[in-house]
């Protein structure tokens, strides 16, 4: 979760504005917020899915990711110039190791044997931001894409000895999609429109060429296949870029996803894969300009899973945590009407009926950009959670989309979310857990020591502080 997200809301999050006399008629009189009954809810959750029938698995490694982003002045005599700084973190938690270390009956774990226990790694990107102009390019946007391009391409993605960065992945991704055209023999990408730097260039349907430099034939502004992210179209020369750098700090993070699964794919060490699960911040989607990258995405999970199975492994678990937003505290205000120990998927109709408000759409919750399904579980304990798991289909085209999405039978992993949601729930952080924490805490952008932080915070989370 980004500092964009939780970050005070500033003067209109006053307290005071609740007793403004307009405030107050305006309510009254426009707003129409759901407030199910109780006793409905509870006739809705009496029927969901429990959690006794599943047997609980837990994976060996489990891998967590988390985004943060960062603006900052770049000169403290001319403010208005600034720039961005992306952070993807991933932490790798050794599940048994861990184990161990908790089962030795000792008040709380040792964090710095925690830490041990870790890999850590990171997909970090400096990025240019208002009055700040690159010196190889013409103008503050041409210089944002290119640093894009520059970040995704770089040798810093290689996951081991593979050769593979995440512009490769992205390739790949746009190759699942059809994105990819040939275009008298070299293969190439379509952007619906120039990503020039004034947006004044009209050429529409501009070529990308997959390799090598390409231009635009009207304006030649330069031209990366990392346009096809679209985060620039809500780029500012002239202030903040919170908006573009959070969207492509969501869509890195899916897209790390992506390079990971791959990168076991391309190694052939799919046996190896088997024993990981995935945790990603947030449900599983890729919201805003870059959307369309859901698609393959699910695509990837979905037949990666697949060719897994038909060799008799193991799929991985890939799973959403959404620790905050409109449908958490939707759930946690109600939280007496949710029984424990059940699973409960968000249908459409639950989700206008009692949190949106307003008919239900026809069209599926989050069609452009979800690539998974949100689930509520609540762990026999009494603590909830969102998760959110793949939509076991290749295409939301499918059949099995369109009828069979909320229900859990369909879906695979739900053993293994329930096994590492048991074994991780933290007392001191709802809706959160273990692994999720520690790479919230790595990704966090800190102007201190980032070890030093990690280590306090890790004891806290483990109850040591
Ligand atoms: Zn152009």
């Amino acid at each position: 979760m980004s500092p964009f997200n939780n970050q005070p809301a500033g003067k209109t999050g006053h307290e005071d504005i609740l007793w403004n006399p307009e405030i107050i008629q305006y309510m009254e009189t426009w707003a129409d917020v759901p407030k199910p009954e109780t006793a409905k809810l509870e006739g809705i959750f009496s029927k969901a899915p429990t959690i006794g029938g599943y047997t609980p698995v837990v994976p060996e490694v489990i891998v967590a990711f988390d985004g943060s982003l960062y603006e900052a002045s770049a000169d403290q005599h001319e403010p208005s110039r600034r720039v961005g700084y992306i952070k993807v973190g991933m932490v790798a938690l050794n599940v048994q190791k861990y184990q161990s270390l908790s089962d030795r009956n000792m008040p709380f774990v040792d964090p710095m044997a925690v830490n041990r226990l870790q890999e850590q790694n990171a997909i970090s990107m400096a990025l240019p931001s208002a009055y700040l102009k690159e010196k190889d390019y013409d103008s503050i946007r041409e210089g944002y894409r290119a640093a894009i391009f520059r970040h995704y391409s770089s040798d810093n993605t290689r996951i081991g000895t593979d050769k593979h960065t995440m512009l490769d992945t992205v390739i790949d991704l746009l190759r699942i999609n059809h994105a990819v055209v040939n275009d008298g023999g070299l293969e190439v990408t379509i952007l619906p429109s120039c990503p020039s730097e004034d947006n004044v260039c009209k050429e529409q349907n501009v070529k990308v060429s997959l390799v090598g430099k390409s231009a635009c034939p009207a304006c030649k502004t330069s031209l990366f296949v990392t346009d096809t992210l679209r985060v620039w179209e809500c780029f500012s020369e002239f202030s903040s870029n919170l908006e573009s750098f959070n969207r492509l700090m969501l869509a890195t993070e899916g897209i790390v996803l992506a390079h990971s699964l791959l990168f076991f794919k391309r190694t052939n060490q799919l046996s190896i894969l088997s024993n990981f699960a995935f945790v990603m911040d947030g449900p599983l989607s890729i919201s805003g300009e870059a959307a369309k990258f859901h698609a393959p995405i699910m695509s990837l999970i979905n037949q990666l899973q697949i060719d897994m199975i038909a060799q008799k492994l193991a799929p991985p678990l890939i799973m959403g945590l959404t620790k905050t937003g409109m449908s958490v505290e939707h759930f946690m205000v109600r939280k007496e009407a949710v029984p424990d120990g059940i699973a409960f998927p968000l249908t459409d109709e639950y989700r206008y009926t009692n949190i949106v408000g307003g008919n239900v759409r026809t069209r599926p919750f989050g069609e452009e950009f979800y690539y998974g399904q949100d689930v509520l579980l609540k762990t026999d304990e009494g603590r909830q959670f969102l998760i959110s798991l793949p939509y076991p289909w290749d295409s939301k085209q499918e059949q099995g989309f369109k009828k069979n999405r909320f229900d859990l039978t369909h879906y695979r992993n739900v053993d293994t979310a329930i096994g590492i949601i048991n074994m991780f729930q933290s007392d001191l952080y709802e809706n959160s857990m273990v692994p999720v924490i520690l790479a919230h805490e790595y990704a966090s952008i800190s102007l201190t020591p980032g070890g030093k932080i990690l280590d306090l915070v890790t004891a806290r989370a483990l109850g040591a502080a």
